[in-house]
């Protein structure tokens, strides 16, 4: 019996076969020099490129638009299996598809054209997702970048942060303030890199996910058409917002991914290491920690295809959103660092994987809403 049968839950075949499809393309793609572009901090263009061309950055992108037309629970157990072998190439995707996400929900026919359309192809490679700013993380509503009428479309003034590809992205989705359409609104704006004004900033020296190429961007007046619009003028927030949520799940199952890699280099670890004249695995102690790991990994993975099978029946979730994301961010930071336990000393150095997996970890609980600002939302949704 497969772990996925073991969860209970009816998987198609179409999202098992891409599942599969992602472990084999992570196994035999992204692991071998994940190490390396961890120590030097170079993007995955390769992989990256090749993800693309399969559709990759924009995975639920219907099909008569050039897409895979993914569902919600393909997506999740894709990410997740990708996660398993570089957690890099894994976020870059999953910030992608979230832009993917919005260009196929907001874009007109014309847009869909300019923008839906190559970006399903792989021709823009990863798309970059642009909201947080220095001064604007949990709190999104309070960004500073604006965008103001000009005669032939936007002038757009202002620096964004931590953006996850934005070393190598073609296209963003900026988000941005539009003061003539009232305080409050805000607007999402396709921006094409290499656009006049348009500069990338410092590339930020993280302790983990260091091949995800996240940097500052600057926008300093930047002209760009009517048509980068994307959406109401005014409407940017709101599409934001809803795209995020269904992205938590894809956060979820990349905490899942990093995790379940962890749990299998900790549990084969204890059968190979010796102390005391037994194998670790041989301790109580040890069974324990393993078996602990075990229940709460299937729990994190049970609330996630809840999400998934939520949005792949309409259902318009949040907190189930939350719910999943908040439980596996957190539980990945646990077992991670069990896991890392289990290896003594050595789990502390460069040539173990678990070391590198406990500094990618750690920002699963931060990303695409904080463990906050998840317990948040969940309690909204309670009280
Ligand atoms: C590696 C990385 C990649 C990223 N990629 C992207 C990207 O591609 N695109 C993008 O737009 N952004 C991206 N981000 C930004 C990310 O979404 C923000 O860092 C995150 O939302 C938190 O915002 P902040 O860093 O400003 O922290 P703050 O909002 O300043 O929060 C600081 C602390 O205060 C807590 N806090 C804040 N408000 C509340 C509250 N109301 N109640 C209780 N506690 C609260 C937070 O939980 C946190 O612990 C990325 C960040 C990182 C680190």
């Amino acid at each position: 019996m497969t772990q996925l049968d073991r969860m209970g839950f009816p998987i198609p075949d179409d999202a098992r076969e891409l599942r599969e499809m992602m472990l084999r393309f992570g196994a035999e793609e992204c692991a071998p020099g994940a190490a390396e572009r961890d120590r030097t901090h170079a993007f995955p263009a390769k992989q990256i490129d090749a993800l693309a061309r399969l559709g990759a950055m924009a995975m639920k992108t219907p099909e008569e638009d050039f897409g895979p037309g993914v569902s919600n629970l393909g997506y999740a157990l894709a990410i997740e299996a990708l996660a398993r072998h570089d957690a890099s190439i894994c976020v870059v995707t999953v910030a992608s598809n979230l832009a993917g996400a919005i260009l196929a929900q907001q874009c007109t026919s014309e847009q869909k054209r300019r923008y839906l359309h190559p970006a399903a192809k792989g021709e823009f490679g990863a798309l970059s997702f642009a909201l947080t700013e220095p001064g604007a993380g949990s709190d999104a509503a309070n960004i500073k970048t604006t965008a103001r009428r000009t005669a032939a479309g936007w002038s757009l003034t202002g620096t964004k942060q931590w953006i996850t590809g934005a070393s190598n992205a073609k296209l963003f989705l900026v988000f941005a303030r539009i003061p003539d359409e009232g305080d409050r609104a805000i607007g999402c704006f396709a921006v094409e890199a290499g656009t006049p004004g348009f500069s990338l900033g410092r590339i930020e020296d993280k302790m983990g996910l260091t091949s995800s190429g996240t940097a500052m961007l600057h926008f300093d007046g930047v002209e760009i058409p009517e048509h980068a619009l994307i959406g109401a003028p005014g409407a940017g927030l709101k599409v934001a917002l809803s795209a995020i949520a269904p992205s938590r799940v894809a956060i979820a199952a990349e905490s899942i991914g990093i995790a379940e890699r962890a749990f299998e280099l900790g549990r084969d670890y204890a059968r190979e290491r010796q102390a005391f004249g037994q194998p670790l695995a041989g301790f109580q102690n040890t069974r324990f920690i393993l078996a602990d790991a075990r229940t709460q990994l299937d729990q994190a993975w049970l609330l996630m295809l809840r999400a998934a099978t939520m949005l792949d029946q309409g259902v318009p979730i949040r907190a189930e959103a939350s719910m999943a994301k908040l439980a596996a961010s957190e539980t990945c930071g646990r077992v991670v660092d069990a896991m890392l336990q289990l290896h003594g000393g050595n789990g502390y150095a460069r040539d173990y994987e678990i070391e590198r997996l406990y500094r990618d970890a750690r920002v699963m609980r931060i990303f695409e809403g904080t463990s906050e600002v998840q317990r948040d939302v969940i309690a909204r949704d309670i009280l």
